[in-house]
């Protein structure tokens, strides 16, 4: 694997390794890997010859700055998880490097629609805003055949998708699944925030999802919903977001089943910390 730390430098290589004809993924993460990024590089590894993945905690995407401060930072351990995922390129920027203009004023504001006023966007002001500004970077710097991101932040790939359209980015972007642990937790950077007991009881939010999944065909939404807050607040958590069924091409709260492709979105508080997840229902 080799590392850069400098746009310049990871252009030059990525130019000779494209006049090469080899086809370039681009694996934007913020660290603290666990199996939920490698089964990203695992998926580019699959289809493109070079995987690049870049670790960035971004601080324009933090509304909090308590969690910004708080991210978890473990790059030893990332270096050796990403060699075994035998990655081809490291891109471990400098808040400078990415950010020559600050990271007060946005210079461009990114017309998200509706995304920007609901479930994360709604209770993280600002959020994909920043996410945006650094993806379209990245997007920029890397030039990538395709780009890997995880269906665990499900509104943010809605998001993505919606840059590379506007912005007419030739890059495809793949969603992978979300990777659990046995114990159907969805795998987070932010779970190494939890102590012992909270990341047992941090399982309510799939098995939340769980239940309005395997009951979506016979009990009103309201009623799921409800349940599913129940199951989530029983658990320990000190503070909901949001429990939402969603149609999953535009994120619009359903009201009934009605045919439509749905997802369940949750987003709770356990030991401070935030943690979000989603499931398909049908
Ligand atoms: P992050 O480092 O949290 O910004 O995540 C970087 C990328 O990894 C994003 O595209 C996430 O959606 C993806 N990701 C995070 N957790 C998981 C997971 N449990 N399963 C699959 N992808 C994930």
């Amino acid at each position: 694997m080799i590392l850069f730390k400098k746009i310049k430098d990871l252009r030059t290589k990525l130019n000779q390794l494209r006049n090469e004809q080899k086809s370039i993924a681009l694996i934007p993460t913020m660290g603290a890997l666990h199996n939920g990024h490698i089964s990203l590089i695992d998926s580019a590894r699959k289809r493109n010859d070079i995987t690049v993945t870049s670790i960035f905690v971004n601080p324009t995407q933090f509304n909090d700055i308590n969690d910004f401060e708080k991210y978890p930072i473990t790059i030893e351990n990332d270096i050796f998880l990403l060699e075994k995922a035998n990655n081809s390129i490291l891109f471990l920027p400098s808040v400078q490097e990415m950010y020559p203009e600050g990271t007060e004023k946005p210079t461009e504001h990114y017309q998200l629609g509706n995304l920007e006023n609901i479930l994360e966007g709604f209770y993280r002001p600002g959020h994909f805003q920043g996410v945006c500004r650094v993806v379209h970077k990245l997007l920029n710097i890397v030039n990538p055949d395709d780009l890997y991101m995880g269906q665990k932040d499900y509104q943010q790939c809605m998001v993505i998708k919606k840059l590379i359209e506007d912005f007419q980015i030739p890059a495809k972007l793949h969603i992978v699944p979300t990777q659990r642990e046995a114990s159907g937790l969805a795998m987070s950077s932010r779970n190494l925030r939890l102590s012992e007991v909270a990341r047992k009881n941090a399982t309510a939010i799939s098995k939340a999802l769980e239940f309005i999944k395997n009951n979506i065909a016979n009990q009103p939404m309201e009623e799921l919903k409800a349940t599913a807050q129940k199951i989530i607040t029983d658990a320990g958590f000190q503070k909901i977001d949001y429990v939402e069924i969603c149609n999953a091409d535009n994120l619009l709260p359903a009201q009934d089943f009605n045919n439509q492709k749905l997802v369940a979105l949750a987003a709770a508080f356990i030991d401070d910390v935030r943690l979000i997840d989603n499931m398909l229902l049908n």
